[in-house]
């Protein structure tokens, strides 16, 4: 979601007048888009404005503005601790800030954080023309933001608000918007995908629905979407999936904790038994079915037996990769009163290196057993270490390398891949055939005089 709001402010600013500086070269405006979901994230941010303080002191028309979860939570706060800071704006106006950063120019610092999302604001809150994408195919759409949920360590729904929902019409027009410039994945965002609706029907959610409807437009070959909460994961969803031929094969089901007394402590809404019926359903259903998670190890309270369970719950579901979190005490959040039961951090370090090892172990796995596949892979472009080797993603979401042949393929292009090594995070094959070449437009700068 942060960075999703990130290719929105980059588009913002694109569409005022400002170009993306070089690497390392000396920019007008600076801005962080922060977030808050975990304390070293805080840290950061402090350190970076530390290192431009000088910098602005010689070059005070630098203007820099920190906007996000951070700046929702601190408000005040970072002007405070950062007095060179020119604007600070929260999580509900992000569209503000080329008006803020404007200001600041003439009446100084600028500070605008509301407590809920501007109803006109929110409507046109992602404009698809205006995103900076880092693939120019692959496009992420939000479709709700905030969370309704009370989870014990979370901080986002004090930062985020409450669910809203944008408007099937919106999500659509945004999505073929997409497609028309030439987007072929697109990746639905919501920190509940499942409750999506809910609060504009009153009752039912419509994801299952939503997903059909994104499933009609023309172009899009590849439809993801994260996150779904177990506890509000159902068969209807899975029904859409099965039935909307652009659903990739590929699930991300949070499952955070393999004890039930921890699931509860954590307000999870769900039991281990529960979780695994609803994974072993989307499993029977959909073929070949990559499923992912998020595991936070050290919750308060979490005993070597409860960690346990989580190591033998993470062996049985038999994830294709995962998210491990040392948990982090958020401010306001239940979990960050649990001190008396904080785990010392050598004891969770160690309980983290553990789960890695049997992650990766069921990752490996999961990747040996694809080798000798031919799979279809939308190539991402070069690979950051090689620029002889191209990179890609299968319609599971595994990362694939593959040498560069005389063939010319762009970044875009959908290929064939014949898989021949495995590694816990990523797989190596040899190009078969070209599918089809990039769909999307290349832009040529219009020179303005
Ligand atoms: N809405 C999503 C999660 C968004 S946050 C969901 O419920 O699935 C992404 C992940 O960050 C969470 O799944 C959780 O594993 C992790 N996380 C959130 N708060 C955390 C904290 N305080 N400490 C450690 N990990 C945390
Ligand atoms: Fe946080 Fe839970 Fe909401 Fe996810 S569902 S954003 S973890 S409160």
């Amino acid at each position: 979601m942060n960075e999703h709001d990130s290719e929105r402010l980059a588009g913002l600013m694109v569409a005022d007048g400002l170009v993306p500086a070089e690497k390392d070269a000396i920019a007008d405006v600076v801005i962080f888009n922060t977030c808050t979901i975990r304390e070293n994230a805080d840290l950061r941010l402090y350190s970076a404005l530390g290192e431009l303080k000088d910098y602005k002191k010689a070059h005070p028309e630098m203007q820099i503005a920190v906007g996000g979860c951070m700046a929702q939570k601190d408000r005040d706060d970072i002007l405070r601790r950062a007095n060179w800071v020119d604007v600070v704006f929260g999580t509900h106006n992000l569209t503000s800030a080329p008006g803020l950063l404007k200001k600041a120019l003439t009446d100084g610092p600028q500070i605008e954080i509301l407590d809920a999302p501007d109803p006109e604001a929110h409507k046109d809150m992602a404009p698809a023309l205006y995103a900076v994408r880092e693939l120019p195919f692959a496009a992420w759409i939000t479709i709700q933001t905030g969370c309704d949920n009370t989870c014990a360590y979370c901080i986002v729904p004090s930062v985020r608000g409450g669910e809203v929902s944008r408007s099937v019409e919106d999500i659509m027009q945004e999505a073929r918007m997409l497609a028309a410039s030439g987007v072929t994945e697109i990746t639905v965002l919501g920190q509940n995908v499942n409750s999506y609706g809910r609060d504009i029907t009153g009752r039912s959610p419509l994801f299952s629905d939503l997903l059909r409807e994104i499933g009609t437009v023309e172009g899009i070959e590849r439809i993801r979407f994260t996150s779904p909460h177990p506890k509000d994961f159902r068969d209807d969803t899975i029904q859409a999936m099965l039935e909307t031929k652009a659903v990739c094969n590929q699930l991300h089901l949070p499952l955070q904790s393999g004890s039930n007394r921890v699931l509860s402590s954590m307000r999870r809404g769900y039991t281990v038994e529960r979780y695994m019926e609803k994974l072993n359903a989307a499993r029977a259903a959909i073929d070949d079915l990559a499923i992912t998670t998020d595991i936070i190890v050290g919750f308060p309270g979490e005993t070597e037996a409860e960690f346990e369970e989580t190591l033998a719950a993470v062996a049985e579901a038999h994830f294709d990769a995962a998210y491990t979190f040392i948990f982090s005490a958020r401010e306001g959040t239940r979990a960050a009163e649990m001190q008396s039961e904080f785990i010392e951090d050598e004891v969770v370090a160690e309980r983290f290196d553990r789960l890695k090892e049997v992650l990766n172990r069921s990752a490996l796995e999961k990747h040996q057993a694809r080798v000798g596949n031919t799979e279809e892979v939308l190539v991402e472009g070069p690979s950051r270490r090689n620029d002889q080797v191209l990179s890609g993603r299968t319609r599971q979401g595994k990362l694939v390398h593959f040498p560069v042949t005389n063939e010319p393929v762009r970044a875009g292009s959908l290929v064939t891949v014949k898989l021949l090594k495995a590694a816990p995070y990523h797989l190596k094959g040899e190009l078969v055939s070209v599918l089809r070449a990039p769909k999307h437009k290349v832009r040529i700068p219009l020179q303005v005089s």
